[in-house]
């Protein structure tokens, strides 16, 4: 029986000391929570230009209309259940299904269906021996055809963000901003260069 008598001063222990509770909390609250906020803000904040250090594969242009897998799935006669359902993928034009992977860029199409079901150019890569699609910068068109840089946009503080959230500084609403904007120049270069090469045979 003598293991009661060490269980209760345990018990009492604890609840005689709320104060010690307290300030392990506190301490949690001052040290650790500002770290996750700070990485999270960085890595956001610099958009493409932070993204590109971990590039390791080619920036390409890829275009056709995202959507969810289930809808590729089904107008293939595949039924798949719903862990698989809401998956956003790019369909090309060649009738490739490629998936997106849900990162600070990508992760846009999954929450957002108006950028869903409508024609995007999307500058992006892919890395080997994986099948997603990872974006940096996302193009969708007017109603007249026209190009537009599409994110996200806080009007009290004007900053961009590329997915939906609370306004990173005020905490308020952002709202889908579209810019007229043609394609980045590294891109129509290659464009130049394999087109002409392609003209040389
Ligand atoms: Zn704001």
């Amino acid at each position: 029986m003598t293991p009661l008598p060490i269980r209760r001063r345990r018990t009492s222990w604890v609840y005689s000391r709320p104060i010690v509770g307290l300030a392990v909390l506190g301490l949690f609250a001052t040290f650790v929570s500002p770290f996750p906020a700070l990485t999270v803000q960085s890595a956001e904040d610099t958009g493409e230009a932070k993204a590109e250090p971990e590039t390791n594969g080619e920036r390409e242009l890829f275009t056709g209309q995202v959507v969810l897998l289930r809808e590729a799935l089904k107008r293939r006669g595949l039924r798949v259940a719903d862990e698989m359902a809401d998956q956003a993928v790019l369909e090309t034009p060649e009738g490739d299904v490629i998936p997106i992977l849900a990162d600070w860029r990508g992760r846009a199409f999954f929450q957002d269906e108006r950028l869903r079901d409508r024609k995007v150019e999307l500058v992006a890569y892919r890395r080997e021996h994986l099948p997603y699609l990872q974006a940096l910068m996302v193009f969708t068109f007017d109603e007249d055809g026209v190009r537009q840089y599409t994110d996200y946009w806080c009007d009290v503080c004007s900053i961009p963000m590329y997915e939906i959230k609370p306004c990173e500084c005020c905490q308020g609403d952002i709202r889908l901003r579209f810019q007229p904007q043609d394609l980045p120049d590294y891109l129509k270069l290659d464009a130049v260069s394999s087109s002409s090469a392609t003209d040389s045979k």
